[in-house]
């Protein structure tokens, strides 16, 4: 199959490192500069070195996003990686860093600020409107949303209409209230049970169901940030595509393979259907040059579905049934600098524990491991299908600039190296 081409030449896990600006109440200090980036003109470089009491640590990633890289240069480098969802494949992109490293800010934006809009409310406009494109080819969609955060190795729907208090309080305990037991059925799709899921077929409905979440979602306070993100929110999209017309299009396809060999527009000098025949074989030979040349670029999309050829050479399968995961992970900071005791405690024991734990799974298929060890944590359980195989993962590292968070920062590269 072509597609299992494109992933062993492309590799399906990307670390991509965001900087953040500094803030207006931040300063640099007195300190000498603390990072430093091999490009300075540009959004965009590959390298990051951090000077740390005189040493320098250098990394390099699929991509290093400088401080003044706004949403849209970042939105442009995963644009592709989105419509790929759309395509059918498991689609997992990740926020991880430190709180106040700009997760949020990346995953969701800042409220209000239509320039300012995150990766999750700009995936779901492309992908709304390549939907409406692809209407007029046969192509219809249903489209299912899911939110959940897991805090404290326990999920909680934020979609539950009918959340109080009082049912989050039960749920936590394990005394009464729903389960949320995580099953996989053999085709790879997951299911929680008790979790709500709602159809939807705008962007405008998503957003809608995005502001819900945000209200019920848990935050709490450290010393670090008031509304620290202690939970790990998981957004999920189901899209399942189907074309009515398949069956046409395979015999179509073999007959134009057959015409395409035998003449070109200028030659036989073409008229009425002999002129249409020649466009379709001209159509769809440059479509099968697009692709190639797409496969060789090793870009993430690949026009199959510009000509009948084409997507006869993909994929004979009448349907396509793609998730898209966006992960805005609780915080990575180290448990020293919350002075955390107590349940602030228990918390954070379980953050690392489930950070850890993805950061071996992400290891582990990267070095194509033969045993993951997806079960040591419910987040990588959730997510097993859309991880493996030929699933495609990118990981956010997001750093501060501050240098009292040269520390963290570190950890965070040390992490995302690892994985990379
Ligand atoms: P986290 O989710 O990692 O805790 P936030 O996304 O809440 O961090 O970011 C912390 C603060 O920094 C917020 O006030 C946010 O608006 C701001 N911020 C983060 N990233 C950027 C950025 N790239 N540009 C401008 N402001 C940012
Ligand atoms: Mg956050």
């Amino acid at each position: 199959k072509l597609h299992n081409t494109i992933l062993e030449l492309k590799g399906n896990i990307r670390v991509f490192c965001r900087v953040r600006p500094l803030l207006s109440d931040e300063d640099l200090g007195t300190e000498p500069k603390v990072y430093s980036y091999p490009t300075t003109a540009e959004t965009l470089g590959r390298g990051i070195d951090v000077i740390q009491n005189g040493q320098k640590s250098s990394f390099t990633f699929d991509k290093v996003f400088v401080p003044d890289a706004g949403q849209e240069n970042v939105f442009v480098e995963i644009s592709q990686l989105v419509q790929s969802a759309l395509d059918g494949y498991k689609v997992c992109i990740f926020a991880y860093g430190q709180t106040g490293s700009g997760k949020t800010y990346t995953m969701m934006g800042r409220p209000g600020s239509p320039t300012e809009k995150g990766l999750i409310p700009r995936s779901l406009e492309q992908i709304f409107q390549t939907i409406q494109s692809l209407q007029s080819q046969g192509w219809k969609y249903e489209m299912q949303v899911s939110m959940l955060e897991i805090y404290n190795e326990t999920i909680r729907d934020l979609l539950s209409s009918n959340q109080s208090c009082s049912d989050v309080s039960r749920t936590e305990s394990g005394v009464a209230g729903k389960q949320y037991a995580i099953k996989h059925d053999a085709n790879g799709n997951t299911h929680v049970s008790d979790l709500t899921i709602v159809d939807v077929c705008s962007s405008r409905e998503v957003s809608f169901l995005l502001d819900q979440a945000a209200r019920s979602r848990s935050v709490g306070k450290t010393q670090m940030n008031e509304q620290s993100s202690r939970s790990h929110f998981v957004f999920t999209l189901r899209i399942s595509g189907a074309n009515e017309s398949t069956e046409q299009q395979v015999q179509g396809v073999l007959n134009l393979i057959d015409l395409a060999g035998s003449e070109r527009l200028s030659k036989s000098g073409a008229t009425g259907d002999r002129l249409k025949e020649t466009q379709a074989i001209n159509k769809s030979l440059s479509s099968l040059s697009d692709v190639i040349f797409a496969l060789a670029k090793k870009e993430d999309h690949v026009p199959f579905r510009n000509s009948k050829l084409t997507y006869l050479l993909q994929s004979t399968e009448q349907q396509v049934q793609g998730v898209l995961n966006l992960i805005d992970l609780a915080g990575s900071e180290r448990l020293s600098k919350s002075g955390a005791t107590g349940d602030r405690l228990k918390e954070t024991q379980a953050i690392n524990k489930s950070l850890s734990s993805l950061s071996d799974v992400i290891f582990a298929l990267a070095k194509k491991e033969d045993h993951v060890p997806f079960r040591n944590s419910k987040l990588t359980y959730l997510l097993q299908p859309c991880l493996g195989g030929d699933s495609k993962t990118l990981m956010f590292v997001n750093v501060s600039p501050e240098p009292s968070s040269v520390g963290e920062s570190l950890c965070s590269l040390r992490f995302a190296a690892r994985v990379n």
